[in-house]
C-alpha cells in the first residue's frame, strides 16, 4: 500500500451523474487486484479532511494509471468532478482484500449502480468470460455496458422501472444465469440490501458467492472501526462478530455474512 501524489490524466462525465477519472499512480497500478479500492483526498474539500473510497475500476500497468468510475452523490464527489487534468491528488492504495479469483470457473457478475465499476476490473483480468447481471433504478443508471460487452461478457439488465431489460430486481435474473453457467462463481458489488438479498438467494444453491460490501468508512486502513459489519460467529453468544470492511473486506464470502 502506498500513499502517493497522483497526477490526474483525465476526468470527464461518462453518462449523466457518473464520471470517470484516470490518474497516474504507478505503484498502485502495479500492485492492485480486482475488488480493491483507493482512498482519495479530494482537492477542494478544504474543511472536510476525510478521504473518499472508490473501487479500482481498471488499471494500466504499463502506463502506471488507475481508473475510477464514480457517481455524484454529495460534496466530495461533486468536488471530484472539478479536479482538472494535471492536478495533483493524494491517493492511498490499493486497499482492502479484493476478490478471490477462481480462474477455473465462469464468472457471474452481479452489480447494482456504481457496483459495475468494481467488477469491471475483475472482468478485464478474468481469462473466462461470463455473464453480467446489471441492476439499476432506471436506464440512466446503467454504466459500463459497452465495456463489459467489449470484453466478451453477456450483459443482462434489470431496471426497477422497466426502462431497460427486465423490470424488477437484478436478483430475479440469478436463477437463469446459474442454469446457463453450471461452473459459475458469483462476484457481486452494489447496495447492501441488494447484496444481502443476493447472498440469501445464492447460499442455498451452493455456488460460491463473493460480496463486495461498500460500507461507509473513514480511515480506510482498519484503525477507526467506523465501517464494521456483522459476520457470523458461532462462538459468540450473539452469533456474530464485527469485521472491518476496509481492512478485512470489502469482499466477503456470502456464507460469512450475518444477515439481519
Ligand atoms: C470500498 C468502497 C468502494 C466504493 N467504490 C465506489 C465507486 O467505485 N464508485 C462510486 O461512485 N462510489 C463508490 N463508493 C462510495 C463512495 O465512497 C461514496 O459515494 C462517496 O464517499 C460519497 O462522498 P460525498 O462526499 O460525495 O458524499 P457525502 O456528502 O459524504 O454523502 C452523500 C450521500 O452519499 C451517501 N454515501 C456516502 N458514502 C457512501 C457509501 N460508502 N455507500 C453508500 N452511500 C454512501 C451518504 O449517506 C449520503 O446520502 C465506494 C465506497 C466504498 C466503501
Amino acid at each position: 500500500m502506498t500513499d502517493q501524489i497522483s497526477q490526474v490524466i483525465s476526468n470527464g462525465e461518462l453518462t449523466a451523474g457518473y464520471w470517470r477519472i484516470v490518474f497516474r499512480a504507478p505503484d498502485i497500478a502495479a500492485a492492485a487486484v480486482p475488488g480493491q479500492f483507493v482512498h482519495v483526498q479530494i482537492p477542494g474539500l478544504k474543511d472536510r479532511i476525510l478521504r473518499r473510497p472508490f473501487s479500482i475500476s481498471s488499471v494500466d500497468k504499463t502506463a502506471g494509471t488507475v481508473t475510477v468510475v464514480f457517481k455524484v452523490v454529495g460534496l466530495g464527489t461533486e468536488e471530484l468532478t472539478k479536479v482538472p487534468v494535471g492536478a495533483d491528488m493524494p491517493v492511498l492504495g490499493p486497499l482492502g482484500n479484493g476478490y478471490a479469483m477462481r480462474e477455473d470457473k465462469t464468472p457471474i457478475l452481479v452489480t447494482g449502480g456504481y457496483g459495475s465499476a468494481s467488477t469491471l476490473f475483475l472482468a478485464e483480468c478474468s481469462a473466462k468470460k461470463g455473464i453480467v447481471l446489471m441492476g439499476a433504478r432506471t436506464e440512466q443508471d446503467l454504466i459500463l455496458v459497452e465495456e463489459y460487452k467489449a470484453l466478451g461478457f453477456d450483459v443482462r439488465v434489470a431496471t426497477n422501472d422497466g426502462s431497460c431489460g427486465h423490470k424488477g430486481f437484478v436478483t430475479e435474473l440469478l436463477d437463469q444465469a446459474l442454469k446457463d453457467t453450471p461452473d459459475g462463481v458469483i462476484y457481486a458489488c452494489g447496495p447492501k440490501p441488494m447484496l444481502y438479498a443476493l447472498g440469501k438467494l445464492a447460499i442455498p444453491t451452493g455456488v460460491e458467492t463473493q460480496l463486495s460490501l461498500d460500507q461507509h468508512m473513514c480511515c480506510g486502513v482498519g484503525a477507526c472501526f467506523a465501517c464494521v459489519i456483522k459476520m457470523n460467529d458461532p462462538e459468540s453468544p450473539d452469533g456474530f462478530r464485527y469485521a472491518r470492511t476496509c481492512s478485512e473486506g470489502p469482499v466477503f464470502d456470502a456464507t460469512e455474512v450475518y444477515y439481519e
